[in-house]
């Protein structure tokens, strides 16, 4: 009766069905969730107190379609980066960044990725498929246990900013969070997640009718429609006033955290004009915070990043405007890690 179900799509009574049906004990089926959930198995043969023929029957059950490490690389400023392979060939990349306070992880929602936003090495990719919610959840469970290996803590925070569009894989994406900040998986506080999104205003608004628990991050990157839709084509459909509406319906819906993200691109978007308009933006949006990003220099792409003086003058006039605005350096631009470098090379 092979049906090779993915076996992460039963729940508990599922399984419990399951185990009745092929006449074996109910408790069974809690023990074969625990590794699923709780001690992140990646496949049937680390189930050790289930017995081998168990194991066997269910691996002809069911499929265990779990990542694997491809490769992991480690830059000089401590970051790791860690290609996977799926189990249907394709690759894509996860981040650990340490700082003093923190260890979070990157993780990537799509293979390639549908946007192409000009500055942006995974935008250059095609989009090959959405990841699958356990494909997500083992990207974060391999990442947490590289965080214990390396720094010896586990991660702190998780930022859905890796390849793809995390709002184009609405389901697997909120899925996977929802097995992430579960009790009976690996119990992590929604309000360590945060959500980046490029700007899909329809899933900002349903997110908001969702009441999701975690933060979203908008990659705003210019604050005119015309300076916006010549570097990040969804403006096009998805504009500035579109954007702004649906992040306040996010926000009068769940109150949680808004973050703007802004990469600085020398010559078109970090002029102190450009950081008026970025103020005008600001102040419609229930935001608590911008991060000016630094830009990496990604190979075949004509962007270079603004330069120390040009950086200084954007972020002090907005201080001066009162915008609570933070400066995020690269991390792992030595191994490709970096916002924006995500390419699987
Ligand atoms: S920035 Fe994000 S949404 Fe834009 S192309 Fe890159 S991965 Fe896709």
């Amino acid at each position: 009766m092979a049906d090779h179900r993915n076996i992460r799509e039963l729940d508990l009574t599922e399984l419990k069905a399951y185990f009745e049906a092929i006449g074996d004990k109910k408790f069974r089926a809690m023990q074969a969730y625990e590794w699923l959930w709780k001690k992140n198995a990646r496949s049937f043969d680390e189930m050790s107190n289930l017995s081998l023929d168990l194991r066997k029957r269910l691996a002809e059950d069911f499929s265990f379609n779990s990542i694997k490490v491809d490769i992991t690389q480690q830059s000089a400023d401590g970051t790791l980066k860690s290609r996977f392979i799926t189990h249907d060939g394709h690759l894509m990349e996860g981040v650990v960044i340490p700082t003093e306070k923190r260890n979070t992880a990157c993780v990537s929602s799509q293979i390639g990725c549908s946007l192409s936003c000009k500055f942006c090495a995974t935008g250059q990719m095609d989009r090959k498929r959405n990841l699958h919610f356990d494909e997500i959840y083992d990207q974060v469970a391999i990442l947490n246990e590289q965080s214990l290996a390396h720094y010896g803590t586990p991660l702190s925070n998780i930022v859905f900013m890796g390849m793809g569009e995390p709002l184009l894989n609405y389901k697997n994406v909120n899925r996977a969070i929802e097995r992430i900040t579960s009790p009976d998986a690996m119990g992590m506080s929604p309000k360590r997640i945060t959500v980046s999104t490029a700007g899909v205003a329809k899933m900002i608004r349903q997110l908001g009718d969702d009441e999701v628990r975690f933060n979203l991050a908008l990659s705003l990157h210019a604050a005119t429609d015309e300076k916006r839709n010549r570097i990040m084509g969804i403006n096009e459909t998805n504009n500035i006033d579109a954007l702004v509406d649906a992040l306040n319906h996010f926000y009068q819906k769940t109150k949680n955290d808004i973050t703007l993200e802004y990469v600085l691109l020398r010559g078109e978007n970090d002029s102190l004009e450009d950081a008026e308009e970025l103020v005008k933006v600001y102040r419609k949006i229930p935001t608590h915070l911008v991060n000016v990003i630094e830009y990496n220099q990604v190979e075949g792409i004509h962007f270079t990043k603004s330069d120390e003086d040009s950086t200084q003058a954007f972020t002090d006039y907005l201080a001066g405007k009162r915008v609570n605005v933070r400066v995020r350096r690269s991390r792992g631009k030595d191994i490709d890690a970096a916002c924006g470098q995500l390419a699987n090379k």
